[in-house]
């Protein structure tokens, strides 16, 4: 497998992938490394992974440059994802106690009531390339704090940051054994899907993970699948500083280039502000500087994917040829590397693709609508459900809206963020379960009840 640097389209390293035999062989090692690994005090592994923690700040400059020359952030970027992950790591091990220790609900004379969380045995995590530090440290992190041990799978799109997620694991005490990166596409992931997991954990798009649910149902484990959206965000009329609104609301669609999970991918604005808030989002995404991910100031690097490139073209295509017009952008950037710029539609509407298929790019659909009424009908109309954002003065009036939204998070004035303290969870075609927060780190487990009477 070729490991290309989307910025310069070369070859940056080739590596083997795994096997049948390979995967067989490291299931093996997970399977009987679990059970010593479960059998550590909860202090001990809470202990590794803050040393993990520890070990991402000190190597930062090297992980951002290997992250930046793999997925194409900006290395800035690349530095915030590596620090998010830490805090979340920071929020997983001060919580875990809290979580995973046995429950006593009642005690009597007579009888105790008691929970305790197994660990699953051995999961299996298949990751996406976009933030593998923070989709990686949702389930690796809160699954070997349960006991677990974990085959990660880094997208064939990350994997010398997988490589160095395990380098440093290890070298934070997680036995070799306990964790195994499995490396390739989508073959290898097929070969995770025929071998004997105790749980799949997934994040990517909607396509793949709804073939794994289909593919793994049959082997009656737990399967969480953290998909993609098609995030709406509406601006009703009462915003006090609409520049400001529209330079948060521009980065909340353009960072990492458009490829988060909760980026803003489509946007509602009261025709009262509309004009406004047009001219000044247009102003904001106009001064962002394109370039090489290494150089200072570049907020918008190449995308990550090749075959992305077209995509974003015909998506623009199709809205064209039904009306939209292109405020600024529109096009591939001509030479190396697969840059594309920020690009900014309006006239658009729910018939163009735009509006409702994930574009997962530096491209954002902007309609004006009459009120909150409109608003709400359009934010609701979608198979997705993963985030949906209000930006106006009027908390309840936000909130108002966001409850009629069937989306596993909803923002007020703030949008594109995920809290370790919150569940992150899709619904409809964004995913189920959840992920981060008290239920996160007990979805690594099966809760066992003890009726506890005395003789
Ligand atoms: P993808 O579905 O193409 O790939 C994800 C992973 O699945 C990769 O590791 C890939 O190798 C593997 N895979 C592909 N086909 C497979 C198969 N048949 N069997 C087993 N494994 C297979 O997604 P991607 O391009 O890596 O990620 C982008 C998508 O992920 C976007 O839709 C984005 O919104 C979503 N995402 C969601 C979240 C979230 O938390 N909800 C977070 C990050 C990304």
């Amino acid at each position: 497998m070729k490991i290309i640097n989307p910025a310069t389209e070369v070859v940056l390293q080739e590596i083997a992938e795994d096997t049948s035999g390979s995967i067989a062989e490291k299931f093996s090692q997970l399977k009987t490394a679990q059970p010593a690994w479960a059998k550590f005090s909860l202090d001990r592994r809470i202990n590794v992974l803050k040393r993990f923690s520890e070990l991402l700040a000190e190597h930062i400059e090297h992980l951002a440059a290997i992250l930046t020359a793999e997925v194409g952030k900006p290395l800035q970027q690349s530095r915030n994802e590596v620090n998010g992950a830490r805090a979340r790591i920071q929020w997983l091990t001060d919580h875990a106690g809290r979580y995973l220790s046995e429950e006593e609900m009642s005690r009597d004379e007579k009888m105790a009531e008691v929970i305790r969380y197994e660990p699953l045995g051995v999961v299996c995590n298949i990751s996406a390339w976009n933030y593998p530090y923070l989709v990686g440290t949702n389930v690796f992190v809160p699954a070997l704090l349960a006991g677990n041990a974990v085959m990660y799978k880094p997208s064939e799109y990350s994997t010398l940051t997988g490589l160095q997620i395990e380098r440093l694991l290890k070298l934070a005490g997680v036995p070799d054994e306990v964790f195994q990166v499995a490396i390739g596409g989508k073959e290898v992931g097929e070969i995770l899907l025929t071998t004997d997991f105790d749980g799949y954990y997934f994040t990517g798009s909607y396509k793949t993970g709804q073939y794994i649910y289909e593919k793994v149902a049959p082997k009656m484990v737990p399967c969480q699948c953290e998909l993609g959206g098609k995030d709406p965000l509406y601006v009703a009329d009462d915003i006090s500083d609409i520049a400001a609104v529209a330079a948060g609301t521009a980065d909340g669609a353009f960072y990492n280039n458009g490829q988060s999970c909760c980026a803003v991918e489509r946007i509602y604005v009261h025709e009262k502000v509309y004009d406004a808030y047009v001219k000044e989002f247009v102003k904001e995404v106009k001064s962002w500087k394109l370039g090489l991910p290494t150089e200072a100031g570049v907020y918008i690097g190449p995308l990550s994917r090749a075959s992305q490139v077209q995509f974003l073209e015909n998506q623009i295509d199709e809205a064209k040829s039904k009306g939209a017009v292109v405020l600024t952008g529109g096009k591939r950037v001509a030479g190396k590397g697969y840059f594309f710029e920020p690009t900014v539609l309006v006239n658009v509407n729910h018939q163009m693709e735009i509006m409702r298929e994930e574009s997962f790019g530096p491209v954002i659909g902007i309609m004006k609508v009459s009120g909150d009424e409109e608003a709400i009908q359009l934010m609701k109309d979608t198979a997705y459900g993963l985030t949906a954002a209000v930006y106006s003065r009027d908390e309840k009036r936000a909130t108002d809206i966001l409850a009629q939204v069937d989306a596993g998070t909803g923002y007020w004035n703030c949008c594109d963020r995920v809290s370790a303290a919150l569940p992150w969870s899709g619904r409809g075609h964004s995913g189920f379960g959840a992920t981060l927060s008290h239920a996160g780190l007990r979805a690594f487990t099966k809760p066992k009840s003890y009726h506890l009477r005395k003789a």
